[in-house]
């Protein structure tokens, strides 16, 4: 996708290389300056630093006053009893240094040991002129990575837009959502109203979705209506990061919110830092201590201090508990993914920019993607363009959009690819299969397309009509659909009495379906209503001995089952698996209305 949008805005990438070519000069003019001035202050600095074997030395003689470390940094201050000027030494394991001279004061040895925090300004000169050549790769790197529009994910804090311009009428949908929020906006534009009231106004509120759902979007919104700054950090940021760095960016955040308040800070993918606390080893450690500075820092500012903290999250049940009470995120609200008005509002919003034609029907398109996120309808109408401009036309035209919705869930149309005459008939039957199975299952939607053209990975596809927006899915619907995944199967092994790999996407899903049947909706008539789910073994215990097997005898007896009802199905009207067949095999693609015919005719 991201290929496609840059051939759209080429002007854009030339600007961005140009940016590049700068910031590299100027890079290099800072390193070659940098190095000059390590030189100048190493040259100086030589007669006032002290090997570390002389330290060791000067320590074992009593003859040390004080050591003044700073964590992070390998340079420590020394000043010796019989001199006035104090020396820096450079210290190969700090950990195993300090304990050296925690013994010693022990011992009796009077040493003042200074710990301090890290700053970067301190470090400055010593360390990041050496270090420069790195610094110097890394920016190549971000740049590139920028370049490819990569960039966003790798950012930890948003510097550049403190001030968004986003507002709610950007977010389509989302109306009780946007409702519930409105009282943050109120709240940071004006605090004193509550304040004075002595309301308590939430300091934390977490947003679950989706990826896609509009979190961030949302997050944003809030901070453009407010006209306060948006500052941001993503969770995920942490997970590769160096010991105790975590909880420093977490304070620096915030050191940096309370300069800027009124203002929304918006941590991403807060799951990634703000999982359950369990044991305390390794990463979990790490994890622990960003977790923890989070929480002191959320307990630190008072509800006058006109901080918002937002946070989202597509794994609320991974959430340490703690984040959830009184005082730090104590609201929560669902983003659900769009219903049938809401993907139409967004539809309508993400193609103001784009030239439509007028026989664009976007309720329809509407109506075909259900279940679809925010981000994937704005995909699917950058995609349209892309295809427009393949084809030669003047605007987006209807058919351009409906092949960008089979080009994101399907995969692109092959229609090069070679096909030997015993594949596409294999082919033909599977689809027919799967089509003429759902046709004769009530709860099953119908049928939108059968095709043998191959598409991605698929050999050919059978597209249903999308249901609107259900919360609940029956235990009947979810055994048809089982049924209508395994039609391709059984007709392969009906007809041509013999099966192929084609099915394995079919199996996987239906496996899952029962999987899910069994263990998370409590469908299984025999296991009864049981969340077996996640669970650790010795919690599985608790069920029997040999839970394990009957959870698998009875999904495999729903497939069997499944499988079983489709073999019969399509004993039953083998005429019209014929007639399927036969028809694709002729013109590689049925549509709604000529599929719904073949049944009609006697
Ligand atoms: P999330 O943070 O939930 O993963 P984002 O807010 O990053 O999702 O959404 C990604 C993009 O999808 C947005 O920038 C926007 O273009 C589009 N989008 C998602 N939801 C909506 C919506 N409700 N209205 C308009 N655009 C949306
Ligand atoms: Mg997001
Ligand atoms: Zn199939």
């Amino acid at each position: 996708m991201n290929k496609d949008k840059n051939k759209d805005n080429e002007k854009e990438q030339k600007k961005k290389l140009w940016i590049a070519v700068i910031t590299l000069v100027i890079l290099l003019i800072i390193a070659i300056v940098g190095v000059v001035i390590y030189n100048q202050n190493n040259d100086e600095e030589d007669e006032n630093t002290l090997a570390y074997t002389e330290l060791i030395k000067e320590i074992s003689y009593e003859n040390v006053e004080k050591v003044e470390l700073t964590t992070g940094s390998r340079n420590a201050k020394v000043k010796l009893k019989n001199e006035d000027e104090e020396k820096t030494a450079i210290i190969p394991d700090s950990e195993a240094f300090i304990t050296l001279i925690q013994t010693e004061v022990a011992e009796g040895n009077e040493i003042e040991l200074i710990q301090k925090p890290q700053s970067f300004l301190a470090q400055l000169p010593g360390t990041i002129f050496s270090i420069l050549p790195t610094i110097i790769m890394v920016a190549l790197f971000i740049m590139i990575f920028k370049m490819q529009g990569l960039g966003e994910k790798g950012k930890v804090y948003d510097e550049t837009e403190r001030k968004t311009k986003v507002r709610f009428d950007d977010v389509a949908g989302l109306e009780e959502e946007k409702n519930e929020l409105i009282e943050i906006v109120d709240f940071l534009k004006r605090p004193e109203k509550y304040t004075r009231m002595g309301a308590r106004v939430p300091k934390g509120v977490l947003l679950y979705g989706k990826p896609g759902t509009g979190k961030t979007l949302i997050a944003k919104a809030i901070a453009g209506e407010a006209d306060v700054p948006f500052i941001s950090m993503s969770g995920s940021e942490f997970i590769e990061m160096f010991a105790g760095l975590g909880a420093s960016r977490v304070r620096k955040l915030f050191e940096k919110a309370r300069k800027l308040a009124p203002c929304i800070v918006f941590i991403d993918e807060i799951d990634a830092i703000g999982s359950r606390r369990t044991s305390n080893s390794g990463a979990e450690t790490e994890n622990n201590q960003t977790l923890n500075q989070l929480l002191v820092e959320m307990d630190g500012f008072s509800s006058e201090e006109t901080i918002i903290v937002l946070a989202a999250t597509n794994r609320p049940e991974m959430l340490d508990k703690a984040l959830l009470r009184p005082g730090r995120f104590d609201r929560q609200i669902t983003i659900p993914n769009p219903d049938l008005n809401g993907r139409l509002d967004i539809l309508k919003i993400h193609s103001k920019d784009k030239k439509l034609s007028d026989d664009v029907n976007l309720e329809s398109i509407a109506e075909d993607t259900a279940g679809f996120t925010g981000a994937e309808l704005e995909n699917i109408l950058n995609e349209a363009a892309i295809v427009a401009t393949k084809n030669k036309h003047e605007e987006i035209e209807n058919d351009d959009i409906e092949e960008a919705v089979k080009k994101v869930t399907v995969g692109l149309e092959k229609k090069g690819r070679v096909i030997s005459d015993k594949d596409k008939r294999l082919t033909a039957y599977h689809e027919a299969g799967h089509a003429v199975v759902s046709r004769y299952l009530p709860t099953q939607t119908n049928v939108k397309e059968v095709s043998i053209i191959p598409r991605g990975v698929a050999g050919g596809y059978t597209m249903y009509k999308t249901n609107e927006d259900k919360y609940y899915i029956s235990k009947t619907e979810m055994q048809e659909k089982l049924i209508a995944l395994l039609g391709g199967r059984a007709a392969e092994r009906l007809v041509l009495d013999d099966i192929s790999t084609g099915a394995s996407n079919d199996i996987e899903v239906a496996t899952q379906i029962a999987r899910d049947m069994v263990t998370k909706y409590g469908m299984s008539d025999k296991l009864g209503p049981i969340d077996f789910q996640g669970k650790e073994p010795y919690e599985m215990q608790m069920f029997g001995e040999n839970i394990g097997d009957e959870i698998g005898e009875e999904v495999k007896t729903l497939i069997d089952t499944a499988y079983n009802d489709a073999i019969t199905l399509l004993k039953e009207h083998r005429d019209k698996l014929d007639r399927i067949a036969e028809v694709l095999l002729q013109k590689e693609k049925i549509n709604e209305q000529e599929f719904n015919q073949i049944f009609e005719e006697e």
